[in-house]
């Protein structure tokens, strides 16, 4: 935050997660795995996917989003909900030292429908025509609008009751620090695979009652642990 690349609002979402980090155990459950596994295969069937990156993912998991993003291969495009060209050239400049060539997002040309704020601002080339976008740490609002868009949305989420949690199409309950190189694995292991196999993979996915299983999970732990 002091190097201006988190905003302090941020601090209070990174709070919020860690809570929900400790009544996980700190891990990633195999129902996180299940929806990281999900996720790979879906990042590597899409045709246009887009990794969007804010401040607390720049700071916490940049050199796995660019490695990720490498393996699919996927674009990075940076979205911020308090923006100032100030935030958004640091931003830049982390990505540009880890040999980020094309970071997209630092000149919007479009907006995403039905939201006011700067949260709309995206690029055409970028979420704008993303079939499949990942979105660590989001907000409810941005992730019901990318939703709308007929786009499948994964979000990586610690907090499983959150909007975003709820709304998205795979909802990864786990820390971004641990989701992304899972992720990562699963892209590798996925690339030997057929893409109808990734097909029928992704089709069986019920995100619904996965929720509902962490939450289980997480109320079974604490009954355990009282
Ligand atoms: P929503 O709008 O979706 O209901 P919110 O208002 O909490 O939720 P934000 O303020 O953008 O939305 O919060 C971001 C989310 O990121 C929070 O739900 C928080 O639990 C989660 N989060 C914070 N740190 C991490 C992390 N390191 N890994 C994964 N998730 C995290």
């Amino acid at each position: 935050m002091k190097q201006g690349i988190v905003h302090e609002t941020g601090l209070i979402a990174h709070g919020r997660g860690e809570a929900y980090d400790y009544l996980l155990g700190e891990t990633t459950i195999p129902l996180a795995d299940a929806a990281e596994k999900i996720a790979a295969a879906s990042l590597l069937c899409a045709k246009n996917p887009v990794i969007s990156v804010n401040g607390n993912v720049a700071a916490l998991a940049a050199d796995e989003c660019v490695s990720l993003a490498k393996s699919i291969p996927a674009k990075l495009e940076v979205n911020l909900f308090h923006r100032t060209p100030v935030r958004v050239r640091k931003i830049a400049a982390l990505f540009r030292k880890k040999d980020v060539t094309t970071l997209y997002g630092i000149h919007p040309d479009a907006r995403i429908p039905g939201l006011d704020s700067d949260r709309a601002l995206c690029e055409k080339r970028g979420i704008y025509t993303a079939d499949v976008v990942l979105i660590p740490l989001e907000d409810g609002d941005r992730c019901q609008a990318l939703q709308k868009m007929g786009k499948t949305v994964i979000a990586v989420d610690l907090n499983p009751l959150s909007r975003t949690a709820q709304t998205a199409t795979i909802t990864i309950v786990d820390n971004v620090t641990r989701a992304v190189p899972r992720i990562e694995y699963w892209i590798h292991l996925f690339k030997k695979k057929n893409r109808s196999d990734l097909e029928e993979l992704i089709r069986t996915w019920d995100n619904p009652r996965n929720l509902r299983n962490v939450l289980c999970f997480i109320s079974k732990r604490l009954n355990s642990l009282s």
